[in-house]
């Protein structure tokens, strides 16, 4: 550039390109330290002018602080000749003060004395320039953003969100390669878009998910996301089936709608993953429509699972454990009890170990919990033995302690610290398909099995009974379900039931106890069944550790 071109030249030039960009193309004068920018610049930015003298003052006002020293440093560079071209990455303010990172570029022009006299360049919003997602050509999420803001609430259209996702996809990633993913979805959404292409927008999402907003639906009577998802199933189905089934898989949905009397936020997105999450948790290849009250329940899980977690680091805060006594037929006395965990917490009151214990085996919790728990009920084992030398504790075991951690040093440990026998203590399992899938499974219950450590199968008859652990005797004691026992008065098959495995466990060696014994009534009826042992509300309900032991410990002659 020479001197003969005058600013006014400059800037007519100027209006006409940044017309045609969504860059901001600037001049800054050294000289006159004065500074020239797209007019839009002032809309987006912390500027009020996109022309002004004092240009580097003004500039470092529009700048993250942070980033103030790297880019005067370029300056200086540029100034005093070392530098004749600017290539920089930093952080502009917008006209809320957050940061907007933003790709600066520009050239030195010297005047005819070598001095340096102006920098031309363009500045970019780096986010805009990913706009576009490479694999499947859709809008990214931070579009989805711009688009769910700048909904028209004047308009009096309602719409939805609605996300698909493709089920397993991390296996066909894994099967096949990254780029069969890629394609996978690539091919998703060209589906998407030729099936529901005039009624919506697109975006891709992160990982298998592409998200559909929808706008200007009369009615959600009819769950139009529903039919929406429907209708993309069928298409890819369609499509996979014309490529002669080479790779298969489902689509899952979540859909959320709006109302554009409520407040349309950035939260709509948050609910359509949710939804989604749902769909695959119930089983996959289906839609789920958004709900505000599981929604709520789940936020509360979540809550619940951090308090958890924060009691669990309070040294075990609010736990504790509870003791039902447990009945000898025979002698008719208490024998022991079973250990029964309890948890209260300043912000949920008392929960039922119906709520918290799947809770803390989702989170992986109950594994220092679980071994808290075989502490404590030793050290009362310990402690109640010396008055009552039979003294038997009955500890749960979840299936995550046998999974996932070594559950039997830890037993080990304990039974050493507090010097018992292994016959002051059984474990009791629930049977569940969890524990059968697991191969760790029969190496554990043989070391149960080496170390003379009494086991129970826990809730026998309900879920997942599997005779083969009664075969195989893995168990010392079946412990048949309250269900049963609840109808043995009345319903006849129950009764059957209960008489024929007592019988069959007898027959094989294994003792038998009788659980939710409540009334006179169900004891008697129990009785004639000669169970081992029996445990129920007609005895005790679970006490704490004092009350069991000042009520029940050793207590004899209780029929
Ligand atoms: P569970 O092991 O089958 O425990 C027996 C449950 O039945 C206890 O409920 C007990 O309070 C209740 N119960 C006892 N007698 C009667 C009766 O006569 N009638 C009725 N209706 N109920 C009776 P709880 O304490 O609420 O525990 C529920 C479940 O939570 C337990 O079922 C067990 O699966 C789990 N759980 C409790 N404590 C622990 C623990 O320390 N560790 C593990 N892993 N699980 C535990
Ligand atoms: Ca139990
Ligand atoms: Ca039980």
């Amino acid at each position: 550039m020479n001197d003969k071109i005058s600013f006014e030249q400059f800037n007519s030039v100027f209006k006409i390109l940044s017309k045609s960009t969504d860059d901001y193309l600037f001049i800054f004068d050294f000289i006159e330290d004065h500074y020239n920018i797209t007019e839009r610049a002032t809309e987006v930015f912390l500027l009020d002018n996109w022309d002004f003298y004092n240009a580097k003052a003004v500039i470092n006002k529009c700048v993250y602080p942070d980033d103030r020293d790297i880019l005067n440093r370029n300056l200086d560079l540029i100034e005093t000749g070392l530098l004749n071209e600017l290539d920089l990455e930093y952080r502009w303010l917008n006209k809320n003060g957050n940061p907007i990172w933003v790709s600066c570029r520009g050239q030195v022009i010297f005047n005819k004395d070598g001095k340096v006299h102006y920098l031309i360049g363009i500045v970019s919003e780096m986010g805009r320039k990913n706009k576009i997602d490479n694999i499947t050509g859709l809008y990214r999420e931070i579009r989805l953003r711009q688009d769910i803001l700048n909904i028209d609430k004047t308009s009096f259209e309602n719409g939805f969100l609605l996300l698909i996702g493709v089920d397993n996809f991390k296996d066909i990633n894994e099967r096949y390669s990254k780029e069969t993913g890629n394609e996978t979805l690539n091919e998703l959404a060209q589906c998407i878009i030729k099936t529901v292409s005039n009624e919506a927008k697109f975006y891709r999402m992160s990982g298998d998910e592409i998200m559909i907003l929808c706008q200007g639906i009369d009615s959600i009577q009819d769950n139009p996301a529903e039919i929406m998802y429907t209708k993309i199933r069928k298409a890819v189905d369609k499509h996979i089936s014309e490529k002669c089934y080479k790779l298969f898989y489902t689509i899952s949905g979540g859909s959320v709608y709006f109302n554009l009397e409520d407040e349309i936020d950035l939260k709509l997105i948050e609910k359509a993953e949710f939804a989604l999450r749902l769909a695959k948790i119930y089983g996959k290849n289906m839609c789920v429509t958004y709900d505000e009250k599981e929604y709520n329940e789940y936020v509360r899980k979540l809550k619940m699972q951090e308090a958890l977690r924060k009691s669990v680091k309070n040294d075990f805060e609010g736990f504790e454990l509870y003791y039902q006594p447990i009945v000898n037929m025979e002698k008719a006395c208490i024998y022991g009890a079973e250990a029964l965990l309890r948890w209260q917490n300043e912000e949920f009151g008392i929960i039922s170990p119906g709520v918290f214990i799947p809770l803390l085996e989702e989170s992986g919790l109950i594994i220092p919990v679980g071994r808290w728990i075989i502490g404590e009920a030793l050290s009362k084992c310990m402690e109640w033995q010396k008055k009552c030398p039979y003294f038997r504790v009955n500890i749960n075991i979840s299936f995550v302690q046998i999974k996932k951690s070594n559950v039997i040093s830890d037993i080990d440990l304990f039974i050493e610290k507090y010097g018992l026998s292994s016959d002051n203590v059984l474990f009791e399992i629930t049977e569940s398909g969890e524990l059968d899938s697991c191969h760790a499974t029969q190496n554990i219950l043989e070391s149960f099995h080496s170390r003379s450590l009494n086991l129970a199968i826990d809730d026998f008859g309900t879920g997942y009974s599997n005779l083969r652990y009664i075969k195989e005797m893995m168990f010392n004691l079946i412990k048949i379900d309250q269900a049963f026992i609840k109808g043995i008065k009345t319903n006849h098959y129950d009764y059957v039931v209960v008489k024929q495995f007592t019988e069959l466990a007898h027959n094989l060696n294994l003792m038998v106890c009788y659980e939710g014994v409540e009334t006179k009534e169900d004891f008697k009826c129990v009785k004639e069944l000669k169970p081992d042992y029996v445990q129920g509300f007609y005895f005790s309900k679970p006490v704490p550790a004092k009350e069991f032991e000042e009520k029940y410990l050793g207590k004899e002659h209780v029929f």
